[in-house]
């Protein structure tokens, strides 16, 4: 067992070399390396074009034009306003009022305030504009996180095209029939945020609140809250069932899919990914400058929470949580941060240049997130719990590294990585076989109990 585990390291490690040889070789000799990094992601497929990688149709152009739709500049938060101050800038597509001019709505969401655009007809304001800049901000933000969902689904299906699951996925998804969600950047005051479903509508709401100071705190602020909600509304269209279960390990899964979402944003801006490396030195354990790590970090500080909200660098196991969605979910946040973080510093072992491991961390964010999602859509259980999940990570992992077509990205030691860090929080990566705990208290997502911060967003 353990000679066959060293020649599989080796042989992974020699696979690697050959990538990272074959990354550096493109970025030295194309100065597109420098554009990529500081681009914006509305362009990235065009330098991915440019660098010769895999090049997704962006999902904006699927969107068939009509005279009813505009194309706007819209500006957000690129990360947490305690992280960074620059904004990112989303060209997309939006529909025209019915006085001619851009609002804040499309096939898949709807702003409930539209601001006036600014002199160019674009939704891009100064951040002291405040009410116009959050409703811009929430809109591009969960356009963004719901492109990359989509696009990783075109890019699923094209790895198996003859998987059904994900073509019946593609469908549902296509259809709308699950309605427009609506987003309100500034619903009240509250220290919170939440997504919520009925049988009338879908809707994500930011709220306001004051910290110790009296500074108000807005949480449609930060990306990494937009991105969880929206996660939230991500997994309510792959896995609806989900939304309504009585699984404790199920509801968790919600709220750790949220923080994933989140981790996933920050990866998939090439920016952040170069800000991550230069603040860790691409260690992702490090607990200084870890804005992946860190979640929320001015709503956490705001409520005497110095490392974030919460910290996907956890190592909780199921039996040190209370049992509540948001506590349970980081047993399997933490699990998978760190599943992350190994694959990622095998990757960059070879890498000495900064510019390479930034570059690293944007390509192997982008597998891991395609690889969960895979995992995900696998699943028929109508309420998995965590062993179900690790299990189904492992078999997409195995199956990933095992094709004809494996890429050096799947070649890396994930198998191992999975089933050590699932195995060290307590979660036995089988089907069925994890500790299926039963529920007590709120099971609603993202719903503030009274005197528990750990019940927030
Ligand atoms: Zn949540």
């Amino acid at each position: 067992m353990k000679q066959s585990f060293i020649i599989g390291k080796i042989l992974s490690n020699a696979l690697l070399v050959s990538t990272v040889a074959t990354v550096i070789h493109v970025h030295a000799s194309d100065n597109h390396y420098h554009d990529f990094l500081n681009r914006d992601i509305d362009g990235i497929h065009d330098i991915l074009k440019k660098t010769g990688n895999v090049v997704l149709k962006p999902f904006d152009s699927l969107l068939a034009s009509s005279k009813k739709e505009q194309s706007v500049k819209i500006g957000y938060y690129l990360q947490d306003p305690s992280v960074l101050k620059e904004i990112g800038i989303l060209t997309t597509t939006v529909k025209r009022s019915k006085f001619g001019g851009p609002v804040l709505e499309d096939k898949d969401l709807c702003s409930i305030y539209s601001p006036s655009t600014d002199a160019d007809g674009n939704f891009v304001y100064s951040k002291d504009q405040n009410k116009k800049f959050d409703y811009s901000s929430v809109f591009a933000t969960v356009r963004l996180t719901m492109n990359m969902c989509r696009d990783d689904l075109t890019f699923l299906l094209s790895k198996d095209p003859k998987n059904k699951l994900l073509s019946n996925t593609i469908t549902h998804w296509d259809s709308r029939s699950y309605g427009k969600l609506y987003l309100t950047a500034e619903a009240g005051m509250d220290a919170n945020a939440f997504y919520n479903r009925n049988d009338q509508t879908r809707e994500l709401k930011f709220f306001t609140f004051p910290d110790d100071n009296g500074t108000l705190i807005h949480s449609c602020r930060s990306s990494e809250i937009v991105a969880h909600e929206a996660g939230h509304s991500i997994l309510d269209i792959l896995h609806p069932e989900y939304f309504s279960t009585d699984s404790l390990e199920t509801g968790a899964f919600h709220e750790a899919y949220g923080d994933l979402t989140a981790m996933f944003w920050t990866l998939y801006q090439p920016k952040l990914c170069s800000l991550l490396v230069s603040k860790t030195s691409g260690d992702l354990h490090q607990r200084e400058g870890n804005f992946l790590a860190a979640v929320a970090e001015q709503f956490g500080s705001a409520l005497g929470m110095p490392n974030g909200l919460r910290n996907d660098d956890d190592n909780v196991t199921l039996q040190q949580v209370e049992p509540e969605v948001h506590a349970v979910s980081s047993v399997f946040t933490g699990a998978m941060y760190d599943i992350f973080a190994s694959a990622y510093a095998e990757s960059i072992q070879n890498i000495p240049d900064q510019e390479g491991k930034a570059n690293q961390l944007y390509y192997v964010g982008q597998h891991f997130r395609q690889m969960t999602l895979q995992s995900i859509i696998s699943l028929e259980n109508p309420a998995p719990n965590f062993s179900d999940l690790a299990f189904s990570l492992l078999s997409v992992s195995k199956e990933w590294s095992e094709s004809s077509t494996a890429s050096p990205l799947d070649k890396l030691n994930w198998s191992q990585y999975i089933n050590d860090e699932f195995n060290k929080r307590s979660i036995l990566v089988n089907n069925n076989a994890g500790l299926s705990l039963t529920l007590k208290g709120d099971k609603r997502v993202c719903h503030t109990l009274p005197n528990n911060l750990s019940n927030l967003i």
